[in-house]
């Protein structure tokens, strides 16, 4: 059966970008058609300056979100990352098969690197070595597809060369795995800087749709996008990238064609309005499966802990022959 593994940051409230690239996938048809593993990747979460709390207020809410959003515990495997310990044992084997320009070359070390050095503040080592923890997390469980949004396309490519350069130099031991991207919607764009990916972390958070915002907010964020010169409903990500992105995000929320649904415009108005109530729609029902989730702390605790559980016994096996591969 079909292996899947993939994961998501505690590093701010999760946002419709990571709902239309990743959740709503795995949710809807990925847990179904394959052995699937899900997962919030605390560790990660440290790469960039962190409140200790907030970490763990936001790994819990990140697990309950995606039980909302319909993941099963029944049909997958639902854990958070520092409970298995096999992640980080797997990636220091991983930064030993990588090199450091490989490191350096990964876009999102660029940018967040600059970003933090614009602040004035340091850059931590984990974030530039960030890919081989990711590295690890796919590879440890034979992982075949790893269904992400664009952005982390770049890394999954890393971990597949260096599952590739670990069995040509020591022996078959890993499966090398594949990306799989939504069809629309792979890279939504923030309201605000339509030449930016929607993301959780972003300070101005006027042009990032968070899953938790009131239907209120999801409507005055969406209304209030940016859209380009001329008023022509066209779809063209590269010359009017706000008016495709909201075709993109209205057709991820209805099933349509973001080129056809073009057709049916001929004001940004009307679109916007469309787009926030489709919005507001689809989000609506993981809202309130959130709302009687969170009143339910005990079942998400059992249920990340029978997660864990399952994760070790699958990991442990292949972690174990890799280090024994290496001549440990
Ligand atoms: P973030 O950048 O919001 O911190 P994560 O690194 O936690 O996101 O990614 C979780 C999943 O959501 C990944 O599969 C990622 O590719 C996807 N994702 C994140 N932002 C977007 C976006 N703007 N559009 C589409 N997919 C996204």
């Amino acid at each position: 059966m079909t292996r899947i593994f993939s994961g998501v940051q505690p590093t701010g409230h999760l946002t419709l970008g990571n709902y239309l690239g990743a959740m709503r996938r795995w949710a809807e048809e990925d847990q179904y058609r394959a052995d699937a593993l899900f997962c919030v990747v605390d560790l990660h979460a440290l790469t960039v300056d962190h409140d200790p709390a907030r970490v763990r207020r936001l790994s819990r809410q990140a697990a309950t979100l995606l039980l909302a959003c319909g993941l099963d515990p029944e049909r997958c495997t639902l854990f958070v990352q520092s409970q298995v310990d096999e992640h980080t044992r797997l990636s220091y084997l991983m930064e030993c098969t990588a090199t450091d320009g490989e490191m350096r070359r990964m876009i999102q070390y660029k940018e967040k690197a600059a970003r933090e050095r614009e602040r004035g503040g340091s850059v931590r080592l984990s974030l530039l070595t960030y890919p081989a923890l990711m590295a690890a997390d796919v590879l440890a469980y034979g992982t075949d597809e790893v269904p992400v949004g664009e952005d982390q396309a770049q890394h999954v490519e890393l971990a597949r060369d260096l599952a590739m350069r670990f069995n040509q130099r020591y022996g078959q031991t890993f499966v090398v795995p594949r990306t799989t991207l939504p069809v629309v919607a792979a890279r939504v764009m923030d309201l605000q800087e339509p030449t930016r990916k929607m993301g959780k972390s972003h300070a101005r958070t006027a042009g990032v749709v968070y899953l938790l915002d009131e239907p209120d907010v999801v409507r005055k964020k969406i209304m209030r996008a940016v859209t380009d010169a001329g008023s022509d409903v066209v779809y063209d990500r590269a010359e009017r990238p706000g008016v495709a992105n909201l075709l993109d995000v209205l057709a991820a929320c209805t099933g349509g064609d973001p080129r056809a649904l073009a057709a049916g415009y001929d004001s940004y108005g009307a679109l916007k309005k469309d787009t926030a109530e489709a919005v507001v729609e689809r989000v609506r029902p993981v809202r309130e499966r959130h709302a009687e989730l969170a009143a339910d702390p005990a079942y998400v605790d059992e249920v990340l802990r029978a997660g864990a559980e399952r994760a070790r016994r699958m990991a442990r096996p292949r972690v174990d022959a890799a280090y024994r591969a290496v001549g440990l």
